[in-house]
């Protein structure tokens, strides 16, 4: 068998992310609905994953860095008019090669905000910006006292034109949580004493908070990519990512036979042990040793052993023997596995698993988002 054969899949459908995509921009309507590419777009590549949302009628994206901003410059750049926006911000030394990138920096406290009027000053031109304010998750964000500064002295901004007034919430998934209307109610009070300016709050999860969260433009991610931006509710999203692990041998095992690294799994009658060629090396969790499953024919087949770095075992004692050989591949994530369920029994989120994606994958991407 060639290299390839071998290989495990990770397919990406762009058609699923497009209709992801029109699915919140119509929930949030009449506020404008931008996407967050930030990391890779979360790990399934800027490039197709921005020309797609494009396609779909996307035209303000948002990254992390300087150079994510110049990644998707180079992968994607999608034509004009499109907004981009840097959300932990960009060092104002970094000035000429932000506004080279045409990427708008959040400014996220107020020495931000100096560097970058001196910036605008020395440049001798006004430079976009976007004021990110705090409103509990103290995490970034101009704190209330900043907020009354920049409101008193219209200096501070003079040479900074201000495209928007962005703030995160801390628990947006939970649609109970008290902090969300807290963090609203801050917003608004924050807000009203600065220049009127477009506003932002919710992100995926904040777009499902009710129409006073929208603001005039919502910051959705990883439900784009097919993720439930809701605990306890059905997903509503359409699934993404689709992990196929290529079968590189089946064996059999007899009672009293142990699978992989520490012997950790005891064969409690003669099996059939399926090894899958992905590993934690792909950011397949080893956390996932004794409790994942993936589905091999609609049967669903448990995670026997450790994962290691490269391979994975599955016992398919219960899947169709004609289904369980070299060649054929175990859904592990998607088509069955729901990546919501696969991240709870890893004993994290789908943001760390899409992430944390490797780069040994034939990525195959489908549709065009159009
Ligand atoms: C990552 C991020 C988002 C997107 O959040 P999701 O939960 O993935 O929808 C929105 N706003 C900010 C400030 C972020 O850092």
């Amino acid at each position: 068998m060639s290299g390839a054969a071998l290989q495990s899949i990770l397919a990406i459908d762009l058609d699923a992310l497009a209709r992801n995509y029109r699915t919140l921009a119509t929930r949030a309507a009449p506020a404008a609905c931008g996407a967050v590419v930030k990391a890779d777009a979360y790990g399934l590549g800027v490039g197709p994953v921005a020309r797609a949302l494009y396609r779909a009628g996307c035209r303000t994206f948002f990254v992390a860095t300087l150079a994510e901003a110049e990644a998707f410059r180079r992968e994607a750049d999608p034509p004009p008019p499109v907004e981009l926006l840097a959300l932990n911000g960009i060092a104002a030394g970094d000035a000429e090669a932000a506004l080279a990138a045409g990427v708008v920096p959040a400014l996220n406290a107020l020495d931000d905000v100096r560097a970058w009027n001196a910036a605008a000053g020395r440049l001798r031109r006004k430079i976009p910006c976007a004021l990110h304010i705090d409103t509990g998750m103290n995490r970034l964000g101009l704190d209330a006292d900043a907020v009354a500064k920049l409101g008193e002295d219209p200096a501070l901004t003079a040479g900074l034109e201000i495209a928007l007034v962005m703030s995160h919430l801390a628990c947006a998934e939970e649609r109970t949580n008290p902090l969300n209307r807290e963090q609203r109610q801050r917003f608004e009070t924050l807000r009203q004493r600065l220049p009127r300016t477009r506003a932002s709050l919710a992100n995926s999860s904040g777009i499902f908070l009710g129409a006073d969260f929208h603001y005039d433009l919502v910051r959705p991610g990883v439900a784009l990519y097919g993720v439930n931006p809701l605990i306890n509710d059905l997903n509503m999203m359409s699934e993404v990512i689709n992990i196929k692990g290529k079968i590189v041998q089946v064996r059999s095992v007899d009672r009293g036979g142990s699978v992989g690294y520490g012997a950790t799994h005891l064969v409690t009658r003669p099996a059939r042990i399926a090894t899958v060629a992905v590993g934690y090396a792909d950011g397949y969790p080893r956390s996932l040793s004794n409790r994942g499953h993936g589905y091999l024919g609609g049967t669903r087949v448990p995670l026997v052993g450790r994962v290691s770095m490269d391979l994975t075992t599955f016992d398919v004692t219960d899947a169709d023997p004609a289904l369980a050989h070299p060649g054929n591949s175990i859904d592990l994530i998607g088509n069955g596995a729901a990546i919501d369920d696969v991240a709870a029994d890893a004993g994290t989120i789908a943001y760390e698993l899409l992430t944390r994606l490797g780069r040994r994958y034939a990525r195959v991407y489908s549709g065009d988002g159009g």
